[in-house]
């Protein structure tokens, strides 16, 4: 699932690539990932300009000129595509939004669990934002990194992926933060010592910021506005390096489950 790095990489891109322009039709084969309805979108938004591209957690906000917005959350496999009118159609294309200037936002996704969601107003983004905790990067300062990991028993890798305690965080940057703050995944979060919250904090800044600047990972299907791979998948520090050699001590990373997830750590660095 495309996590902050990869999410903040498209609004990037999106902003360079689309602002200005008027949604003059918009068209899908796939009507539950247009929300609440296909007419109502198009009755709400072309004719529109787009004003600005804001990123929350995994959630993208295009606001429009006349005061809507659009809430486009990527989900496993979705992609958010800018391409000339008469491009070839991409792959698992399903919405098509089409643009002054001979563009389309186009929305393509596999597994089709993405969707772009109609918000009438600030008050209602609001309320669809507020089930988010803080924002790494931005509003999570220490204090309340440390007040959220002491406020739960859960494995720390588990409340590092929590969506209401923490934004944006996905399994990639959890893993390699835990590795860089030597810390087992596995351990109780409230069990964490405050050096060690604060090792963490700095980590979680470092990986996060990191993939921001190899414009993501594409070790699976995430691709930026234009289509193209990022590279931080080149840079995993134990993400997906099951049997390899840890690049601290020389050790093999293992790969356990922790809330079903694949979690990869080295047992010998992480404590
Ligand atoms: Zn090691």
């Amino acid at each position: 699932m495309p996590e902050l790095p990869e999410v903040e990489t498209i609004r990037r891109d999106l902003s360079r690539l689309i602002m200005g322009r008027k949604i003059l039709d918009i068209a899908t084969d796939s009507p539950k990932q247009v929300q609440p309805s296909l007419v109502e979108v198009k009755k709400a938004t072309v004719g529109a300009k787009i004003k600005k591209i804001e990123r929350r957690a995994k959630l993208l906000q295009i606001f429009l000129s006349n005061g809507k917005i659009l809430a486009v959350h990527l989900k496993l496999t979705g992609r958010l595509l800018v391409r000339k009118r008469d491009a070839p159609k991409d792959d698992w294309q399903h919405i098509t939004i089409v643009l002054s200037g001979n563009k389309e936002l186009r929305f393509a996704d596999l597994r089709k669990f993405g969707w772009i969601r109609l918000i009438k107003d600030k008050k209602e983004l609001e309320k669809l934002l507020s089930e988010f905790g803080p924002e790494p990067l931005d509003s999570l300062d220490l204090k309340k990194f440390k007040a959220i990991l002491a406020s739960s028993g859960r494995p720390v890798k588990i409340v590092l992926m929590d969506q209401k305690k923490i934004s944006g965080v996905g399994n990639i940057y959890a893993n390699d933060a835990l590795f860089l703050a030597k810390i087992d995944p596995r351990r109780p979060a409230k069990k964490i010592t405050e050096k060690e919250v604060k090792k963490l904090y700095q980590a979680l800044e470092k990986v996060l910021k990191a993939g921001i600047k190899f414009r993501g990972a594409s070790d699976q299907y995430y691709l930026d506005a234009l289509g193209r791979k990022g590279s931080y998948q080149d840079h995993f520090l134990t993400y997906g390096r099951e049997g390899k050699k840890c690049f601290d001590c020389g050790g093999e990373i293992k790969r356990i489950k922790i809330g079903g997830r694949g979690t990869f750590f080295c047992p010998k660095c992480q404590k």
